[in-house]
């Protein structure tokens, strides 16, 4: 744990932030500035800065989050989704505790990625 990361505050609970979805290893929150309606973040509960400093066997339970949360927004109606990791700071890497953005999304929304 990072005396002074966000996300670790986050994951102690010193942060509160309401909790859609929890495994072992991961926690899943809505992000304080959304891009879209349902942004959420996924976050390892201890402080890994980026895909590359994640242990691989904690690959499966991440992808099994993803999964978790999609089945969850699908079920409330959302038609899709994307997933964006930004790693390191070229790549738009603010905040350097490991997290997955999650987009639901719907037809005709507004947001635009990799178009
Ligand atoms: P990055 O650019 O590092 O991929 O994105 C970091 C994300 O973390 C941003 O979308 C930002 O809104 C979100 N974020 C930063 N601080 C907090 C916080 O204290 N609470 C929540 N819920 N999200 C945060
Ligand atoms: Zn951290």
């Amino acid at each position: 744990m990072e005396d002074n990361c966000v996300f670790c505050k986050i994951a102690r609970g010193e942060i509160k932030v309401e909790i859609l979805e929890e495994t072992d290893n991961f926690i899943c929150f809505l992000d304080a500035n959304p891009k879209i309606s349902g942004h959420c973040l996924i976050i390892p509960k201890k402080h890994f800065i980026n895909l590359v400093d994640l242990p691989s066997d904690l690959g499966s339970e991440l992808l099994f989050m993803i999964k978790k949360v999609a089945e969850s927004k699908l079920r409330q109606g959302f038609e899709g989704f994307n997933i964006v990791s930004n790693n390191f700071s070229v790549a738009g890497q603010v905040v350097n505790h490991l997290h997955v953005h999650f987009l639901p999304r719907k037809k005709g929304d507004s947001l635009k990625i990799l178009e």
